[in-house]
């Protein structure tokens, strides 16, 4: 009798892909490699998300945008939220995820939208997603999205600090992915003693080492990013980081497995 091979069931982890269509924030000088409005494709076994989706988005998302299964935004500046300036060239029947200070700041509104409560949890297929306020704009206030889908991510492309405190956010996270306006320029502002404005990397590597947070992918490139060279950003990111934590600077078109 021929012997029969064991067989074992291999327990793979469900494959995540990140895909970054536009990498830029809200300035007006662009390079090769950050040309579009900021937005994020979180793609699983079941489901597909599309996060932010401003003014000068790709214009490759327009063919697929009804294909996503919901469209998530962290706030109403025109680089994340197409609706704050114009309606999209194309009809959206997908549902948009947002804040109700979000949806009344827009001129147009989505015809599909969902309004969401900080702190709730919202599924998506295989995806749960949960928004968190931070510190950012005082006109236009701002979520992230704590992400689990097997792995546990944070997408804050805008952030000066989250407003509960990180501990409760950051924590346990497996990859954080955030906000890449400035290397080492102080970005924040105060009025009437309001935070608003952007950390800066050097400080976004610090909570990764706080918070034990393994990988790091940084987007919403500023000046200083895309005013140098993707091996001098990265040089100055490992300066601040050391070679332990695993970090990558998305730009316009990048797509990775991350899990
Ligand atoms: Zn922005
Ligand atoms: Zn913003």
């Amino acid at each position: 009798m021929k012997a029969m091979k064991a067989k074992f069931t291999e327990v793979k982890q469900p494959k995540i892909t990140l895909t970054f269509p536009g990498t830029k924030g809200e300035i007006e000088e662009e390079s090769q490699l950050h040309k579009y409005h900021t937005s994020m494709i979180l793609s699983t076994p079941q489901a597909s998300i599309l996060f932010d989706y401003g003014l000068k988005h790709n214009p490759s998302l327009d063919k697929k945008i009804n294909e996503f299964d919901a469209i998530f935004i962290t706030h109403s500046h025109p680089d994340h939220y197409i609706w704050t300036v114009k309606e999209p060239d194309k009809k959206i029947s997908v549902p948009v995820y947002l804040t109700s200070v979000t949806y009344d700041y827009s001129i147009r509104k989505p015809d599909n939208y969902v309004i969401i409560e900080t702190g709730s949890i919202y599924t998506v297929k295989d995806i749960k997603v949960q928004a968190f306020e931070v510190i950012h704009s005082l006109r236009c206030p701002a979520v992230c999205y704590r992400i689990s889908c097997g792995k546990k991510l944070l997408y804050s492309p805008d952030i000066v600090d989250i407003k509960g405190g990180k501990d409760n956010v950051l924590d346990g996270l497996d990859l954080l992915i955030a906000d890449g306006s400035s290397l080492n320029v102080n970005m924040v502002r105060n009025k009437d003693g309001q935070l608003f404005g952007h950390a800066m990397i050097k400080t976004i590597v610090n909570w990764c080492k706080k918070y034990s947070i393994p990988k790091l992918i940084i987007t919403h490139a500023g000046k200083q990013i895309v005013s140098i060279s993707y091996e001098e950003a990265e040089k100055k990111i490992i300066e601040y980081a050391g070679q332990e934590l695993d970090f990558t600077i998305a730009y316009d078109g990048m797509s990775i497995t991350v899990f």
